[in-house]
């Protein structure tokens, strides 16, 4: 067996010891990383897992090379019961270890020469076929085949494999083994029986074209071709939200597909909306794509599931485009959050939280996000989510508080100023400096009074889509003004401009840009404005108001649209050209 493979996840797991770090901050980060391991486990995330198990291990074996450490001190205790957990760990690195050359190593072998070697009477194959007794169904595909119950591997013994084994009627030259239920997906039992076939000296092989097939066919992404939808009074801010998010095709593709891929929908959630969103949008989603020949879809049904859960989107009155997507995300997300009902982790002790400050951010990034996704995960939060950075320094002792937050739609200010101004202008001015001073000035908790601080708010983590929403309303002391600064079109946002270069190292970034899909325009005032959508289908720009559906031809008639833009789409678009890399 090759040690290549296990020689690259050793180097995968690196450890680096930061200048200004303590025994007491690498403890703290050696616990998580056995924590994240152990979690990553439980999910069957076995390479991850595996990596991360490393990692704890070697950084128990740095921690001494690095810092001297006195039985006195006041860290010892802690590290030790770090080091005690990452020594209990040998054993079962060891069995994690076999159990991935199972899955790396398997012989596998294509459906073709399967049939092949059931048609060559010459060569003696068995066929195990591994199948669940709920469905009560196995499939054959040669007269020499045992069927094995998926339910044995899930017993403490596996001993009853063997019974099952012992009915071949023919010592084999090389056993098949398949289950057209993908239960060899699920590594441990790929290991068992494995395992007993070797011991056997069967020669194992396991047939996995099957599955691949499945994953291909839910990766096809629908193009939205716009039709208009209706405007059943004041519902403008409904439509123009609506038409962005039909022309996010990796959200709508298993709405239309009825594929597993939604989930099953969390009705206990109290949170959601018992799944009542998520069916209306469903609906009017596949009327939408299957459009039956019409020209206009009316979101009657819908309106009515909207304004049942919340009065706010009342018909008399015209409603902010913004609110009324964050509300509808919500819902859908909430409606389909599989991960809602997880316990809360208990909050960090001031010691913990005085080391955490000293962790290198882009780990602290990669533990909180971690920390987001335990308790959310559903198709919204899979495609939009992201997340934002916010320190705060005192300008005295250098103290920081590190903040995270996640984010379905990114929140821009646009500045109040004469002519136009750009998309990145704006990203630049939301991710610069701020002082805190005076009456804004932050409490130390080092210093213990109000200190001059400096914070700085930073995107850390980006999903393969990004909604901006620009804020053109302010409160102010004599009601609502809006910003009317026209906004310059930029198609592109290179990630190196949201992302900047601290968090690039840890999480799995790479070098890519965001594309402009679909925006929603602003004209007018709050009360009486109106709203209107483009959206980009097969290369061509459409503008769409209410049940009107017009292309745009030209970049000078999109510019226009845009400089009145409030919602923006933007897409990841994969691999960078050396040379955009390059400017
Ligand atoms: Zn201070």
């Amino acid at each position: 067996m090759s040690d290549e493979y296990f020689d690259k996840l050793f180097d995968k797991a690196f450890v680096y010891i930061h200048d200004d770090e303590t025994v007491q901050s690498c403890t703290f980060r050696g616990l998580q990383w056995l924590g994240e391991a152990k979690n990553l486990e439980e999910k069957g995330l076995y390479v991850k897992s595996y990596v991360f198990y490393l990692k704890a291990i070697k950084l128990a074996y740095e921690i001494p090379c690095r810092f001297e450490i006195s039985v006195q001190a006041g860290a010892y205790s802690d590290f030790k019961h770090f080091q005690k957990q990452t020594l209990a760990l040998i054993q079962k690195i060891f069995k994690l270890k076999n159990k991935l050359a199972v899955r790396h190593f398997l012989p596998c072998m294509s459906i073709q020469s399967a049939m092949k070697l059931t048609k060559d009477k010459s060569s003696k194959a068995l066929f195990i076929n591994v199948y669940s007794e709920e469905s009560s169904k196995d499939y054959f595909l040669s007269e020499a085949t045992i069927n094995i119950p998926v339910s044995l591997f899930r017993s403490t013994s596996i001993t009853e494999i063997d019974d099952y084994l012992k009915k071949a009627p023919f010592l084999p030259e090389v056993a098949v083994c398949y289950s057209l239920e993908n239960h060899l997906d699920d590594i441990d039992i790929a290991y068992h029986i494995y395992s007993v076939l070797t011991s056997l000296k069967w020669k194992p092989q396991f047939l996995t074209s099957m599955s691949s097939k499945k994953i291909d066919e839910n990766k096809s992404i629908l193009e939205y071709l716009p039709i208009g939808l209706t405007n059943l009074g004041n519902t403008c801010y409904m439509n123009c939200v609506l038409q962005c998010l039909f022309a996010c095709g990796e959200l709508i593709s298993p709405m239309c597909h009825k594929s597993q891929a939604l989930g099953a929908i969390n009705t206990g959630n109290p949170l959601g909306s018992g799944g009542k969103m998520t069916l209306a949008f469903l609906s009017l989603v596949n009327e939408v794509f299957q459009r039956k020949g019409k020209r206009v879809v009316s979101p009657k049904r819908f309106l009515d599931a909207v304004q049942s859960l919340n009065r706010d989107f009342s018909i008399d009155d015209q409603c902010d485009a913004q609110e009324f997507l964050n509300y509808l995300l919500d819902k859908i997300h909430e409606d389909l959050n599989s991960n809602a009902s997880r316990a809360s982790m208990s909050p960090l002790s001031d010691a913990q939280q005085s080391a955490r400050e000293k962790l290198p951010l882009s780990y602290l990034n990669y533990v909180e996000w971690n920390l987001h996704i335990r308790h959310n995960l559903s198709i919204v939060e899979q495609i939009f989510s992201g997340q934002l950075c916010s320190r705060i320094q005192c300008t005295v002792c250098q103290r920081t508080s590190t903040t995270f937050a996640p984010f379905t739609s990114l929140a821009i200010p646009i500045p109040d100023v004469p002519g136009f101004v750009s998309l990145h202008e704006c990203l630049r001015r939301f991710m610069a400096y701020e002082v805190l001073e005076g009456h804004n000035a932050w409490f130390c908790p080092a210093c213990q009074r109000r200190r001059p601080a400096k914070k700085i708010m930073n995107i850390s983590h980006l999903s393969d889509y990004l909604i901006i929403q620009i804020q053109r309303f302010r409160n102010t002391m004599i009601g609502w003004k809006k910003v009317d600064t026209p906004l310059q079109l930029n198609f592109r946002i290179p990630s190196n401009m949201l992302i900047p270069p601290c968090f690039q190292s840890g999480m799995n970034y790479d070098q890519c840009s965001y594309d402009l899909f679909a925006f929603v325009s602003h004209y007018g005032q709050l009360e009486n404005g109106h709203y209107t959508s483009c959206v980009l289908s097969e290369n061509q720009w459409y503008r769409i108001d209410d049940s009107i559906v017009q292309r745009v031809d030209g970049f000078a008639a999109l510019q226009y649209d845009f400089s009145s833009s409030y919602i923006l789409f933007y897409k990841k678009k994969e691999g960078v050209s050396e040379l955009e890399k390059r400017s």
